[in-house]
């Protein structure tokens, strides 16, 4: 095994005891990008310069015997919609294709502050808005387990790094599932706190009330390491929860038994594909084998989530990508223009795909004075009914498991010409960001040679009992120490 397949938990232990460097982590980080990159294209930049200065200040710390994070000279990637200080963020899209952001978002900033290495900006859907990286104007990213399917989306970049060893962590971004289904798709773990744990300063906003940063890791600790750095109140971010913050990693020594796990049966009906079903079911047993107690429950708004989120998230999309007009970042259209106007319109015709412009028009629509009321007002009170849902079940429950993809991984091509087919992949993620909740997508075993996840749900602000979940099953299949 090499370096760059070792999780962050076993690379700062060796860090730590002086066995290898950062420098020697992160050669091999680079080693491996310029042997897969070509083939998965799960980078829109490489920050190689940086990450090797950044490796070598790593190191002098572990030499001068300073006290140090977990996250010292551990190389990360972030999505390419967090903006970084004098670095390219280009949110997959052309209108920012040329976009260097004077600050660092806080997550970075702390991650940064934690002596983590910065690899590079990974791939995405533009502004996030798809399941499958296939929306992103740099081309998409291929899952590295089979190159002809898709690696999920819309943090495709950072799941598809962190499965093939081109980074060890890294930072997704979660306003529907963006983290969950990527790394479901890509084998690997990733969890999308609760809204307000992280700030959201400095992430290039899709839809303000939706969005969250995430972590994505090999395994349940190297999540829980990223997300004792990113978490936290910031003034930054009126949004971000004044709240205490736990040490994460203490809530991997709880074993799980006598938790009550619950099995929501909207999420088990018609539409899943039965293997994944099957796969999912064996993780419950498990957790049964072990000590929890298993319960049906009942979230009867399910089958609204997936109509009122893409009204939702449309409708704030489309106020959020107004700013983008030529004048303040980005892209400029020149060629032909005489007024400002044509200026605007040029610019936002050329910039924007295909994706973009159809949830501005239809985010657009539903804010029109005509149509607020029954469209968006309406899909806020079904919000209202989803969260209601949860809080009931809550006061019966420690964690929810269900599926986090309806089908396996599907073939690069095989959606993108049929939006609303891409639209039901989100079915089992998107009720989670429309109520706030944190949950985790796990690996759960493999269909035709491609991997399947299962999501652990919790309540709010409860993340330590997601990852206590999450790491009892690492333990049960003999994965994670
Ligand atoms: N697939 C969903 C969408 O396109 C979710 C994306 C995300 O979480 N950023 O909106």
């Amino acid at each position: 095994m090499e370096l760059c397949d070792c999780t962050a938990a076993e690379l700062s232990t060796m860090l730590r005891k002086g066995e290898v460097s950062s420098k020697e982590i992160t050669e091999s980080v680079l080693k491996r990008i310029d042997e897969k990159e070509k083939e998965l294209n799960a980078y829109i930049t490489v920050t190689r310069d940086k990450a090797l200065s950044q490796a070598e200040i790593a190191d002098k710390r572990f030499n001068k015997k300073q006290k140090v994070s977990l996250l010292n000279g551990i190389p990360i990637a972030l999505k390419d919609n967090l903006c970084t200080k004098s670095i390219l963020t280009t949110c997959g899209s052309k209108i920012l294709e040329n976009y260097i952001p004077p600050y660092d978002a806080t997550a970075v900033n702390k991650v940064f502050q934690e002596g983590a290495v910065l690899i590079g900006k990974t791939n995405l859907d533009e502004f996030g808005m798809g399941s499958s990286t296939e929306n992103s104007a740099f081309g998409p990213t291929r899952n590295p387990i089979n190159i002809a399917f898709v690696a999920g989306g819309s943090s495709g970049g950072s799941a598809a790094a962190v499965a093939a060893g081109e980074t060890i962590l890294a930072l997704g971004t979660d306003t529907g599932g963006s983290v969950r289904m990527p790394a479901a798709y890509c084998g690997v773990v990733g969890i999308k706190p609760t809204y307000g744990r992280v700030s959201r300063y400095g992430l290039i906003s899709y839809a303000s009330s939706l969005d969250q940063i995430g972590a994505l890791g090999r395994t349940v600790e190297d999540c829980a390491i990223l997300l004792n750095a990113i978490c936290g109140y910031d003034k930054y971010d009126s949004t971000s929860a004044k709240i205490e913050k736990p040490n994460f990693l203490d809530s991997l020594k709880k074993n799980i038994k006598g938790l009550k796990i619950g099995l929501p049966k909207e999420y088990f009906i018609e539409g899943l594909d039965l293997q994944i079903k099957d796969k999912i079911l064996k993780a419950v047993k498990l957790f049964e084998e072990n000590g929890a107690v298993i319960i049906d429950i009942s979230l009867p708004h399910t089958k609204y989530a997936i109509s009122a989120y893409y009204l939702i998230a449309p409708a704030e999309a489309s106020s959020n990508l107004a700013r983008y007009d030529g004048v303040k970042y980005g892209l400029r259209a020149t060629e032909n223009i005489t007024d400002s106007l044509r200026m605007y319109e040029e610019t936002r015709n050329l910039g924007f795909g295909k994706e973009v412009k159809r949830r501005i028009i239809l985010g657009t629509y539903v804010l029109s004075a005509g149509y607020y009321d029954a469209y968006y007002l309406k899909a806020q009170k079904v919000r209202t009914l989803i969260k209601n849902d949860f809080d009931q079940s809550f006061e019966k429950v420690d964690v929810i498991i269900t599926p986090v993809t309806p089908t396996p991984p599907f073939r690069l091509g095989e959606k993108i010409a049929d939006p609303l087919k891409m639209y039901l992949m989100d079915v089992y993620t998107v009720s989670l960001n429309m109520a706030g909740l944190p949950g985790m997508s796990l690996n759960c075993g493999m269909i035709d040679g491609l991997p399947v996840g299962f999501q652990i749900i919790g309540k709010p602000f409860d993340e330590e009992m997601v990852l206590r979940v999450g790491h009892a099953y690492e333990l049960f299949v003999g994965r994670g120490a």
